[in-house]
């Protein structure tokens, strides 16, 4: 293949605040695409459970609904972005969050000849976060997302995914956490969509309805942007 007809990996960012869906989305999407989904949370839970230094150094942070420092995850994002598999795209859950971030991961890119084909903002209210997080829950095996209200297995207390029959529930989804996380959200990662506006790279869409109709609109707008 020459170079003029040489295929970037596709690098899809979803924005949005905590409990916005991007990681029901990307987990979609990564099916249907055949992406990647790069979840800086879930690497710096990893990381956490591992008792790096990065983890160490994150926890009590994670714990207070507080952003972690630009340096480590930046460092943790380029780490697993040089990943083979990250070579069939990727689809970016939880970073950028700041605009350092930004500015960084333009800078990663631009390095490896890659561009954004899209930064996609999941508009949500607030108020209904709230409700949304403290409900939530994946299966220990897999990862599937449920919820108490939304989105129970089909079979009770069994994944409907792997068919395991645990489930964990994450330690920052209680009311005073999320109304930290949901602060951080509009005080450093709200101001990315001007950002990425001014990319020519923004699409928005309406994530407050159901997750299969919220998925079709993301399946044509990431068709779109891939094409
Ligand atoms: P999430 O799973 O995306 O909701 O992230 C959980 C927590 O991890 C956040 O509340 C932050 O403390 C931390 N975190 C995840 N991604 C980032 C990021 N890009 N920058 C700073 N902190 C992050």
């Amino acid at each position: 293949m020459d170079a003029a007809t040489t295929i970037s990996p596709a690098v899809l960012i979803l924005l949005g605040p905590p409990g916005a869906g991007k990681g029901t989305q990307a987990r979609m999407l990564e099916d249907k695409f055949g992406l990647v989904q790069l979840s800086t949370g879930d690497l710096l839970r990893e990381a956490v459970a591992a008792g790096t230094e990065a983890g160490k150094a994150a926890k009590a942070v994670m714990e207070a609904g507080d952003l972690v420092s630009d340096e480590i995850v930046i460092a943790i994002l380029r780490d697993r972005m040089a990943q083979p598999d990250c070579a069939k795209g990727v689809i970016l859950d939880g970073f950028p969050r700041t605009t350092v971030q930004a500015e960084a991961l333009d800078g990663l890119l631009s390095e490896n000849n890659q561009k954004i084909n899209a930064a996609i903002s999941l508009e949500v209210e607030d108020a209904e976060m709230v409700i949304r997080i403290s409900g939530r829950y994946t299966c220990a095996g897999c990862g599937e997302g449920y919820h108490d209200t939304f989105k129970q297995p089909v079979e009770d207390g069994k994944c409907d995914k792997c068919g395991h029959t645990e489930f964990k529930r994450r330690a920052d989804d209680n009311a005073e956490t999320v109304a930290s996380r949901l602060s951080a959200y509009h005080a450093q990662t709200a101001p990315l969509i001007t950002y990425y506006d001014g990319q020519g790279v923004l699409k928005c869409t309406n994530a407050m309805g159901k997750i299969e109709d919220i998925a079709s609109d993301l399946e044509s707008i990431v068709g779109n942007a891939m094409s």
